[in-house]
């Protein structure tokens, strides 16, 4: 607990599980084997830079091994610490679980602020870190398989698959030990977005039903829904960008760590996030008001607000001035148990991280899928594919010319229509499928169950039933 009375971010996750436990009627003892963290190990390691010896501490923790290898990317944060690392860990389990990727649930994380060091000093330490993991089995390709998280990406991945085909010079699996790679490494078409993608594809499935569009007191599409979004890094930028792109969403606010951006008449999203690269913040954008006190444009009023930076931002201190009627839980543990209890009082609907960001979670199963495959998806059946829609084309082709003015092709048909799927499309329909089932999951126990009246306790029921039957396959 800290001075608020705010129970840490792992009092939180296991407050929540407890919350869903309590309507499960699960044998005895297995609640609690399912609550646990199985183990966490921590290391410390020096690596000469500057001329000197610095000692970096990083974690490593395995939450649930129902499923092998287990799976959970890697934070790079100088506020990275046990609990937080245990609760990620928890959170990889049941989010697994929710959208059937076959994984355990782990999370690993690396004491540092990135922007403290350059390129090459980067690459020591991720290479020492993934080199005291991997002696461990903690990176493996059939035992734990990182991911990018916080503070990390592309470029830390390839690293440490690099690292691990060094140390396993006859693993012909070796690039299915970590994911989120980049494509020249062995990654996949459409993982950088996946996460996003992943929040853009559960709100379009949110705005399907018209019974959950009233729950959240709302009417209408995404189509000019006002969002305001926290942290424009890898998720928040993707899922800003395609719902301002593709769904006609106002982005109205943007928060960073310098301050947030606020413009009711919409603020361009490729725009803030060229003037961060460049700037390092958002302070100095034009055509915003700029707000020093960040945080404070979390209460401002929109119709979706996208938590998307890190644990904890929406708590006991200002849940009952947010006014979004919709949250939607990008980042994993943004809003803490207190504050959860009080926004589901206020009647907010909350979609939860364990189904929100698994977007991430899902594109690294097709990428890890793919690396132990060999094979790019779509080589085998694309120019078949082709060849088959050919022979139809061909056909109308042939009507078209017999029936003269009476009917014609409409113009780009034929383009689109004869086009094979790429590797790109393919991930985004395997995401998009998830997605939308999960979701479709959960909804089914939130509004068949008279005793469940939020989301995230229809997802921690829909994982928990099936990590616990997993449980019960293996015997225990
Ligand atoms: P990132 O490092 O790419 O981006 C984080 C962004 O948040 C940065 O732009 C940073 O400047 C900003 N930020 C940091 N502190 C802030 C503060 N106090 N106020 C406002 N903004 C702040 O990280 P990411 O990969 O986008 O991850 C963000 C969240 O999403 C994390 O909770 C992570 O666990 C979760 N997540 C990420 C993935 C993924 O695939 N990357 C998958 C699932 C969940």
């Amino acid at each position: 607990m800290n001075q608020r009375n705010e129970p840490s971010f792992r009092e939180s996750v296991d407050l929540m599980f407890n919350r869903a436990v309590a309507l499960m009627d699960l044998a005895p003892g297995l609640e609690e084997k399912i609550r646990v963290c199985n183990a966490t190990y921590t290391v410390r390691f020096g690596v000469r830079l500057r001329g000197q010896i610095q000692t970096f501490t990083g974690y490593r923790s395995v939450h649930s091994e129902h499923m092998e290898p287990v799976k959970g990317g890697i934070r790079y944060a100088p506020s990275v610490h046990q609990d937080e690392v245990e609760a990620l860990a928890a959170l990889m389990t049941y989010k697994c679980a929710l959208v059937e990727a076959p994984f355990g649930g782990s999370k690993g994380g690396l004491r540092i602020d990135p922007r403290q060091y350059d390129e090459h000093e980067l690459e020591q330490i991720t290479r020492r870190f993934a080199y005291e993991l991997a002696k461990r089995d903690l990176i493996h390709p059939s035992q734990n398989v990182p991911a990018p998280d916080m503070g990390t990406g592309e470029r830390e991945m390839a690293w440490i698959a690099d690292q691990y085909a060094r140390m396993n010079t006859t693993d012909i699996n070796a690039r299915a030990c970590v994911t989120g790679k980049p494509l020249n490494a062995g990654g996949i078409a459409g993982r950088v977005e996946a996460t996003g993608r992943g929040v853009q594809y559960a709100l379009r499935e949110f705005f399907r039903d018209e019974r959950d569009i009233e729950k959240a007191g709302m009417s209408g599409s995404l189509d000019g829904k006002q969002v305001i979004v926290q942290g424009l890094g890898n998720v928040g930028y993707h899922a800003a960008k395609f719902l301002a792109e593709e769904d006609g969403c106002v982005i109205t606010g943007i928060i960073e760590r310098d301050g947030a951006l606020f413009n009711p008449a919409g603020l361009d999203v490729e725009a803030v996030h060229n003037w961060i690269r460049k700037h390092g913040g958002v302070t100095g954008f034009p055509d915003a008001a700029h707000s020093a006190e960040g945080a404070a444009v979390l209460e401002e009023e929109c119709d979706i607000l996208i938590p998307a930076a890190l644990e904890g931002v929406i708590n006991l201190s200002n849940a009952d001035r947010i006014k979004a009627p919709l949250i939607i839980e990008a980042a994993n543990g943004p809003i803490t148990a207190g504050a959860d209890d009080i926004l589901r009082a206020k009647g907010t609907v909350i979609i939860p991280d364990m189904y929100a960001n698994a977007g991430g979670v899902t594109v690294s199963y097709f990428e890890w899928v793919k690396n132990l495959s060999h094979i790019r998806f779509g080589r085998m059946q694309r120019r078949q594919e082709e060849a088959r829609h050919q022979l139809v084309v061909d056909e109308l082709e042939r009507l078209d010319r017999y029936l003269g003015d009476a009917w014609s092709m409409s113009p780009d048909f034929k383009k689109k229509y004869l086009r094979g799927a790429d590797e790109l499309e393919l991930v985004r329909s395997g995401l998009d499928d998830t997605m939308r089932i999960a979701y479709q999951s959960m909804r089914t126990v939130w509004h068949e169950r008279e005793d469940v009246h939020d989301l995230r306790t229809a997802a921690y029921l829909v994982s928990i039933d099936k990590v616990a039957a997993s449980y019960r396959a293996k015997g225990l």
